[in-house]
């Protein structure tokens, strides 16, 4: 499933945006919210939501398929 932004408390520092090695984020603003712009790209490596500094600002849910090949 692709990322989810809580706008309530992301800053809108852009750091999500600029990990992601697949332009999910592609044309987001800088200081407003990332916009998922390509979320079929997500191959779910969870930079974004690693490097995030706001804990619960982005989150991700691997859908299951991939969850059993992680085993
Ligand atoms: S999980 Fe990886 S590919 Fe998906 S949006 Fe985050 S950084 Fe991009
Ligand atoms: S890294 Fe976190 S706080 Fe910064 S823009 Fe992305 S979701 Fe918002």
């Amino acid at each position: 499933m692709p990322p989810i932004i809580n706008e309530d408390i992301c800053t809108g520092c852009g750091i999500c945006a600029e990990r992601c090695p697949q332009d999910v984020f592609f044309g987001s603003e800088r200081k407003k919210p990332p916009v998922v712009s390509f979320p079929e790209e997500c191959w779910h490596c969870y930079a974004c939501v690693m490097d995030c500094p706001t804990e619960g600002a982005i989150t991700l849910r691997t859908p299951v398929p991939m969850m059993l090949n992680y085993k």
